[in-house]
């Protein structure tokens, strides 16, 4: 099971290509900026002096390593395999996010930037990234689609405390896609003092790589963690897919693990047969191009971005992150699909039988594991990334289930 050399480690290449899918489709100002954001997040990436101070923060501010949960009840009342939870909702701001957000923030510094510049869906990226820049000291835009400025308020409340100044995007669907696309614009005023620090492993290189690895910490820790408590690797390792950041993070780790199954959860909202009402980009889409990137999409039209839906705003984007779309391609990663209904059963079923509060994002990866468990003898192990706590949905869902 422990392969001694990692062949997925060199992705992506140098141009940021994994197989087809990635790159920088962008105009050449871009194409420049981004260059220097690649050479500068290299250079410090090797550097001692920089991975020591990210490992402090991860260990001092955001209380890594978290913990894995067997959730034993959960998996008793299955009745088949056993359920384990990587803990990321334990995090400092409740989720995954404040890894590659830590990340983005010190880059910044590094780079001598005036302004960072993101987009928010669910509100947990935003917090994030104003946290880390509060943290580090500098400024900090966050774009966000007025639907979820509503639909999110703790967080928008905790992004003004925080600092930041908040832009609520009120064009087309007002979500997630309008917030990038609005945030872009921003960052285009001035490439060389602003750093626009992507929430997901999406965009133009080096995002899908730099995202990745700064999240890379979730798999590693994570598969040291079953071992030493189990003696062995888990059989499968779940996630939820919005962008692909906490799904990559915690895949990373055990790609080379040929008997271990990798398994991606996408949105299938109110029925993958519903074009508009779900989110499934690796399910439903196909190779193309979205913000920069190439990698699977949904569109409505050759180019044209169709309307997507989840109960998780944090879901709900019709692009993917390219390492995901070739990992589809070769094989090694599942993409398996729950719905809002399942989501919500889950959200519920975790709260009441293990006292722990999804977001419902992750609630997708719970429902995967719970549906799969129950197929499963009861030495099988299924470990499930917990991407984030449910804290931003607790008042949503108590509304919709009239509680
Ligand atoms: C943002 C978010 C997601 C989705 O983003 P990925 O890049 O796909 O990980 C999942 N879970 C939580 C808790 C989130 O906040």
């Amino acid at each position: 099971m422990n392969s001694p050399t990692p062949t997925f480690a060199p992705m992506p290449d140098a141009q940021g290509f994994f197989g087809p899918y990635g790159g920088q489709f962008i105009p050449p100002a871009l194409k420049q900026a981004m260059d220097e954001i690649d050479r500068a997040y290299e250079d410090i990436r090797q550097r001692e002096d920089f991975q020591q101070e990210l490992a402090e923060l991860f260990a001092d501010y955001v209380g890594r390593p978290s913990p894995i949960f067997h959730a034993k009840r959960l998996s008793a009342q299955l009745g088949g395999a056993q359920i384990h939870l990587k803990r990321e909702d334990l995090n400092h701001t409740g989720a995954h996010k404040i890894n590659h957000c830590l990340g983005e923030a010190l880059l910044a510094r590094f780079m001598g930037k005036k302004k960072v510049i993101a987009e928010t869906g669910a509100g947990q990226h935003g917090v994030a990234l104003a946290t880390a820049c509060a943290m580090v000291g500098i400024p900090c835009e966050i774009h966000m689609g007025q639907v979820d400025v509503e639909k999110e308020h703790p967080n928008v409340t905790k992004m003004r405390i925080l600092g930041c100044k908040l832009v609520p995007v009120t064009r087309g669907a007002a979500t997630l896609k309008e917030a990038v696309d609005s945030a872009f614009e921003e960052y285009l005023k001035n490439p060389q003092d602003y750093l626009y620090a992507i929430g997901s492993v999406v965009g133009p290189h080096p995002f899908p790589k730099m995202v990745r690895d700064f999240q890379a910490i979730i798999g590693r820790e994570a598969r040291a963690q079953f071992l030493a408590k189990h003696g062995r690797l888990p059989d499968f390792v779940t996630a939820c897919v919005g962008g692909g950041s906490n799904a990559i993070g915690m895949f990373t780790a055990f790609l080379d693990d040929a008997d271990v199954q990798l398994v991606g959860v996408e949105p299938a909202g109110e029925g993958l047969d519903k074009p508009g009402r779900h989110s499934a980009t690796l399910t439903r889409g196909h190779p193309g191009q979205i913000h920069g990137m190439a990698c699977y999409v949904l569109e409505e039209a050759e180019g044209v971005p169709a309307a997507v839906h989840s109960i998780a705003s944090g879901l709900d984007y019709p692009g993917v992150g390219p390492q995901h779309s070739y990992l589809k391609d070769i094989g090694r990663v599942q993409y398996q699909t729950a719905s809002d209904e399942e989501a919500l059963q889950a959200f519920m079923t975790l709260s009441r039988v293990e006292g722990i509060i999804p977001a419902l994002e992750s609630a997708h990866a719970v429902a995967w594991a719970m549906r799969s468990a129950a197929t499963l003898p009861a030495d099988r192990h299924i470990l499930v990334n917990l991407s984030g706590r449910g804290d931003k949905d607790a008042d949503y869902v108590a509304d919709k289930l009239g509680l």
